[in-house]
């Protein structure tokens, strides 16, 4: 006789509890780029860099969809994307994270993916790594790619050489168990910690960190450079 405890689909959980929700941080103020609008809100090849963010997400795997802003662009950016939940974001940027997490609490995700608005090229299936790895069991997932560069650490006034072969740079989108992130958010509040990234974060809870290969073009835009390159790249103006 079968044991009605177990569901049809034996260990799975049921579909609502498998979802992935994608939160992208748009609410700096991008002050390196001397633009008049916030950096998210720069077009590039005729999409603001939140657009560029949202569309990968999705395709990548994101069911659904937080857009953190800057408070007076939330209007505009609900009128834009009537699919997404549109938020206020923070002073910093582990702020508008946090923010973005407390809005998909009252239906919370399994599992969350966190994105830079301002690493807009970011390719589709760099989200689909991010989203794999998670679903695969891991609790913390990063994309990283080879550092190019030779880099010394300096100290007071002096300084020494790193072994770059040792050394990543950390992209986006970050991949998490929602319980995972939004506790390590409450730990590092509680303790005022306070970290460039959200792996670093639930790290500091004690959790594992997965990497994943990242893609050059997944850079974060940050001076005027960037965002020639961005737009050479994306064939813009
Ligand atoms: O300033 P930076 O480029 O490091 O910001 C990384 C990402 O975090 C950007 O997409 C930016 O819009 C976002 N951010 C935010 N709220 C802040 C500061 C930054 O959403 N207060």
């Amino acid at each position: 006789m079968p044991d009605e405890s177990v569901s049809p689909d034996g260990d799975k959980p049921p579909e609502s509890l498998t979802s992935v929700a994608g939160v992208i941080v748009a609410a700096g103020s991008g002050e390196r780029l001397g633009a008049d609008r916030p950096k998210a809100m720069i077009e590039v090849a005729g999409r603001p860099l939140w657009r560029w963010a949202v569309d990968a997400m999705r395709e990548g795997g994101c069911e659904r969809i937080i857009v953190v802003t800057p408070p007076e662009w939330v209007a505009v950016v609900a009128a834009a994307d009537p699919d997404a939940m549109v938020v206020p974001g923070g002073d910093s940027r582990q702020e508008s994270v946090g923010l973005g997490l407390a809005a998909l609490a009252a239906e919370p995700p399994q599992y969350v993916l966190v994105h830079d608005a301002a690493r807009g090229l970011t390719p589709a299936a760099v989200v689909g790594r991010v989203v794999a790895s998670v679903r695969d069991g891991n609790v913390a997932v990063t994309p990283v790619v080879p550092v190019a560069d030779t880099i010394r650490q300096f100290s007071d006034d002096t300084s020494h050489l790193l072994d770059r072969h040792k050394l990543c740079a950390v992209q986006t989108p970050q991949g998490f168990v929602f319980d995972v992130l939004t506790r390590a958010h409450a730990k590092a509040t509680a303790k005022g910690l306070v970290a460039t990234d959200d792996v670093t974060l639930a790290e500091r809870a004690g959790q594992p960190v997965t990497l994943v290969d990242g893609d050059a073009l997944a850079f974060k835009i940050t001076t005027r450079t960037d965002l020639a390159l961005a737009q050479l790249l994306a064939g813009g103006d």
